[in-house]
């Protein structure tokens, strides 16, 4: 096993996650290479290793983030996962939130819309989650579904999602306006891989709750989901919010991917420890006197 200097993720990123993984006007869906672990030199055992020692990075960031936020800054992260089903969204949430204090982090799971949702506009059930501050808030599928299975699927007329893109530009760029900083991934695994990962979820017992008939279904549907994804991808690739498009086969590599992207979004806060609001002197001397 490679020995892991302070600075590994520096030797072991030929070129830095955010770069590589940050979707550009020539991304092609079709084209994901699921071969490949795109900037990373290491293997599974370096990835691995480096996933535990940033986990300490990302976290004691995050413990910055949420100090501030009690202090009163408003600003927060949202890291916005979407992927179809077995790509490894809650892996992701299990792995590398996990790997952060749960008390500064809020969560949030998007299915089907229930009835009360299907009464409000597409946004209301995503505003209602959004991060407070000092929060890295996570969305577990979001806002694009409302362009993404709504489309292939057609739920609504193509006019009305159509439209839905700039109000979605439109609505990002409100939150960052507001402090929160957009992390948007979309996870990517192979069709091979997926068929492998669902017929583990038949064999074992254990994972029949993660089953569900209606993800076969949709693998009937993956040319049109890869043509939805590259749509989203062309139509809300903003600077403010970036997509980042991840291939997911190798679940230590797709891992390590968004740690990195999540420590690049909190060092870019340039956050520092919140100043005392009492004298520390004095309180000292209180102390010893007590
Ligand atoms: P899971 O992530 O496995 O819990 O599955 C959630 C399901 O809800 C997926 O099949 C999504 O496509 C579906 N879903 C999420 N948002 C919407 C939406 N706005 N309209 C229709 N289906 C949705
Ligand atoms: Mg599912």
């Amino acid at each position: 096993m490679a020995k892991h200097s302070k600075n590994a993720h520096e030797s072991l990123w030929s070129t830095p996650a955010p770069e590589v993984l940050r979707a550009t006007d020539t991304t092609r869906i079709d084209d994901i290479d699921y071969s490949l672990t795109p900037g990373f030199e290491g293997k599974k055992v370096d990835g691995q290793a480096l996933l535990a020692e940033r986990g300490a990075v990302l976290s004691a960031l995050q413990e910055k983030l949420y100090a501030n936020g009690r202090t009163g800054d408003l600003r927060s992260i949202l890291l916005v996962l979407q992927g179809m089903d077995t790509a490894g969204k809650g892996g992701m949430v299990r792995h590398v939130i996990g790997m952060v204090d749960p008390q500064g982090v809020d969560l949030a799971s998007f299915g089907v819309p229930t009835k009360q949702e299907r009464e409000h506009h597409y946004l209301w059930r995503i505003r209602k989650e959004l991060p407070r501050g000092g929060r890295i808030g996570v969305f577990d599928r979001s806002h694009y579904e409302d362009v993404l299975v709504v489309a292939v699927h057609d739920l609504v007329p193509r006019q009305v999602w159509e439209a839905r893109f700039d109000e979605i530009n439109a609505f990002e760029k409100e939150l960052t306006d507001e402090g929160t900083h957009i992390v948007k991934v979309a996870l990517f695994v192979s069709p091979e891989e997926q068929r492998r990962r669902l017929q583990e979820r038949l064999d074992r017992p254990d994972k029949h709750w993660k089953y569900n008939p209606g993800d076969v279904t949709e693998r009937g549907f993956l040319p049109q989901y890869r043509t939805a994804y590259q749509r989203v991808v062309d139509r809300t690739n903003t600077d403010y919010a970036p997509w980042h498009v991840i291939q997911a086969d190798r679940k230590w590599y797709s891992r390590l991917a968004v740690t990195e992207l999540l420590i690049d979004a909190l060092q870019k806060l340039e956050l520092d420890w919140p100043k005392a609001d009492f004298d520390v002197e004095h309180e000292k001397k209180r102390l010893a006197e007590s």
